[in-house]
C-alpha cells in the first residue's frame, strides 16, 4: 500500500476509535552484562566483550546481575507497580544467528513488576493516565550487519557479520495495558508516554535512555474498532521505533492505514511492521498470530528472584521526585507558562538552568541566557545545549557580573563568546578582552559632556522637557565608549547635567 491510498486522519477518526499498546525496551546502564561479567561499554572491537556464557557455549552458567535487578525494581516502583515477591526467568526459544544460545533469557508469566501506571502530561496541560501491564527483565541479542545488499537488510545481502558484544546486555521491557480513550490524541499520547518514560528512566539513573543510540526503543501496537464499539480490532505491531517523533508518526500512519483497509472491507493481519523514517510509513514484517509459540519454560540454570520486602521499601524511599512533578514545581518556582516550560524541556535546558541557579544565578537570568544567546549558539553549531563548552557555573558568573553592573548584555554576549572559544572563565575573558563596563564616573562624565556639546539641539529639547530625546544622547555616549558604558547610569548623568527630572 502506498501513502496515497491512506484515509485522511480526520476521516479515520470520524469512523474509528484507536487502541494502542506500547512496548518499550530500555538498555540498562550497568557496567556488566545481565548474566555474566562481560563489559557493556559501547564502541569496543566486535566480539571483544564476550565469554562462554554470553556466547552460549555448552557448560557455561549464568549468574544474575544484582544491579540489573535493583534497576528493574526501581523502574517498577517509579511506575507504581507491585513488585513480585518471587519470580523466575524464562527461556524464550527461537533460532536466530544473533542469539547463539537459541533462546533469550527473559521473563514470561512471572514479571518482576506489574500493574502500575504512568501519568503523562499532554501539550494542553491535561494529564492522561497510561496503565502499565508489566515490566520485566531480559537480555539483548547480538547485532547482525548484512553486507552486500542495497538496503542493509538480509534480503539481497551476500553475507552477514555478527557482533556478540551486545548479547546479554540487560534490558527492561515495559508493556502498557491497552490504551483506550485517547481518540484523536492517540499519537500524541504515545509520544508523551515515551517522553515521560525516558525522563523517568534518566531521573532514576538506571540508563541514559538515548533513543538515537538504541538505548531505548518502542514497539507501537495499534488497532481500530468502529466508534462506539467495545471489542478490540486486530493489531499491528510496528517494531523498534527509535525517536519520539517517529513514535507519533508511526501511530498516526497506522491509524490511517488501518482505516483504509477496514473501510474498504479488508481485514487487518496481525503482523509486525517496519517504520520508515524517510516518509513516516510502515511496511509489513512477519506474520504474527497469538498461537506463536516460543515454548517458554522456567530457566533451570538461574535461581528465582525474591526481592526482600525491606529492601524494596528502602528503594521506594530513595526514589527521586517524578519528572512531571519536578517540572511542575520548577515551572511554578520560575514563574513560566506551560508553553515556555515545554520549550525549555525540548531544548534540554531544565537541568542546565537548575544547575545555573544552584550556582547562584536568579531564575530569570539563568533562563534568559540558556534559552536565548546559548540556544542560538547551540543551534548555529548544530549541537545540544549540554554539549556547549560552557558550564552552568560559568553562566552563573556571567549573570553575577551583569547583576553587579560590571557587564551589560552586549558585553556579556562577548564574554560568552570568549568562554565558548576557549579563552577561559568569564573573569579571564573580561580581563583578556578588556570588557568591563566603564563605570568610572570621571570618564563617563567627560563622555556625557562631549555628547551634550556635540548635540546642542537635542540637549535644548531635553532641557525644555522632552525627556524621551535623551535616548539619542545615550546612544552617542555608548558609541563613544564602544558599548562599554552602563547605559542606565549614562541616562541619569545626562538628565542630571541638563537639570531635568528622569
Ligand atoms: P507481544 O509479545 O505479542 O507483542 P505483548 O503482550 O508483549 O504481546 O504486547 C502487546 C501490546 O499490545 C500490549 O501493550 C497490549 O496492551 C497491546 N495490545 C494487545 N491487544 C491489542 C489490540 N487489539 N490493539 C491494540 N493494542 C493491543
Ligand atoms: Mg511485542
Ligand atoms: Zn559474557
Amino acid at each position: 500500500m502506498t501513502v496515497t491510498e491512506l484515509v485522511s486522519y480526520e476521516d479515520a477518526l470520524a469512523s474509528y476509535d484507536p487502541v494502542m499498546g506500547l512496548e518499550v525496551h530500555v538498555e540498562l546502564g550497568t557496567k556488566t552484562k545481565m548474566f555474566c561479567g562481560c563489559s557493556t561499554e559501547l564502541g569496543a572491537e566486535p566480539n571483544s566483550q564476550t565469554c562462554p556464557t554470553c556466547l552460549g557455549l555448552p557448560g557455561s552458567l549464568p549468574v544474575v546481575n544484582a544491579v540489573g535487578v535493583e534497576s528493574a525494581v526501581k523502574i517498577g516502583l517509579a511506575l507504581h507497580c507491585e513488585i513480585a515477591e518471587w519470580c523466575r526467568f524464562a527461556r524464550k526459544n527461537y533460532f536466530y544467528p544473533d542469539m547463539p544460545k537459541n533462546f533469550q533469557t527473559s521473563q514470561y508469566d512471572e514479571p518482576i513488576a506489574f500493574n502500575g501506571y504512568l501519568d503523562v502530561q499532554l501539550e494542553d496541560g491535561e494529564v492522561f493516565r497510561v496503565e502499565i501491564e508489566r515490566a520485566h527483565m531480559e537480555e539483548d541479542t547480538g547485532k547482525s550487519t548484512h553486507v552486500g545488499g542495497a538496503t542493509g537488510r538480509i534480503h539481497g545481502a551476500s553475507h552477514s557479520l555478527l557482533d556478540y558484544n551486545r548479547a546479554g546486555i540487560p534490558l527492561i521491557e515495559i508493556v502498557t495495558k491497552p490504551i483506550e480513550g485517547a481518540g484523536e490524541r492517540a499519537p500524541e499520547v504515545a509520544k508523551a508516554y515515551v517522553a515521560e518514560l525516558r525522563e523517568l528512566i534518566k531521573a532514576l539513573g538506571v540508563s541514559e535512555a538515548r533513543m538515537e543510540q538504541g538505548q531505548m526503543r518502542c514497539d507501537v501496537n495499534l488497532s481500530l474498532r468502529p466508534n462506539g464499539t467495545k471489542e478490540f480490532g486486530t493489531r499491528s505491531e510496528t517494531k523498534n521505533v527509535n525517536s519520539l517523533r517517529s513514535v507519533e508518526r508511526a501511530a498516526r500512519f497506522e491509524i490511517q492505514r488501518h482505516a483504509a483497509v477496514l473501510s474498504s472491507g479488508g481485514t487487518i493481519v496481525q503482523e509486525t511492521r517496519h517504520f520508515h523514517e524517510e516518509d513516516g510509513s510502515t511496511t509489513a514484517g512477519r506474520i504474527k498470530d497469538n498461537a506463536e509459540d516460543y515454548r517458554y519454560f522456567p530457566e533451570p540454570d538461574l535461581v528465582p528472584v525474591a526481592p526482600a520486602r525491606e529492601w524494596v521499601e528502602e528503594l521506594r524511599k530513595e526514589l527521586p521526585e517524578l519528572p512531571r512533578v519536578r517540572r511542575n514545581r520548577l515551572r511554578e518556582e520560575w514563574g513560566v507558562s506551560e508553553h515556555d516550560m515545554q520549550s525549555i524541556l525540548n531544548a534540554g535546558a531544565v537541568d542546565l538552568i537548575v544547575a545555573t541557579i544552584d550556582a547562584g544565578a536568579d531564575a530569570a537570568s539563568a533562563r534568559k541566557w540558556w534559552m536565548g544567546e546559548l540556544a542560538r549558539r547551540a543551534n548555529e553549531a548544530g549541537t545540544d545545549l549540554a554539549a556547549l563548552e560552557i558550564t552552568p557555573e560559568q553562566v552563573a558568573r556571567v549573570c553575577a557580573l551583569v547583576a553587579e553592573g560590571s557587564l551589560n548584555d552586549k558585553l556579556a554576549r562577548q564574554v560568552i563568546e570568549g568562554v565558548l572559544a576557549g579563552e577561559g572563565d568569564p573573569d579571564a575573558v573580561v580581563a583578556g578582552r578588556g570588557l568591563a563596563v566603564v563605570s568610572d564616573e570621571g570618564a563617563l562624565g567627560t563622555a556625557v559632556d562631549e555628547a551634550i556639546a556635540a548635540n546642542a539641539g537635542i540637549a535644548d529639547k531635553i532641557r525644555s522637557g522632552k525627556v524621551a530625546a535623551a535616548g539619542a544622547l545615550v546612544g552617542a555616549v555608548m558609541k563613544a565608549t564602544r558599548g562599554q558604558a552602563d547605559a542606565a547610569r549614562v541616562r541619569e548623568l545626562i538628565l542630571e547635567k541638563l537639570g531635568v527630572e528622569g
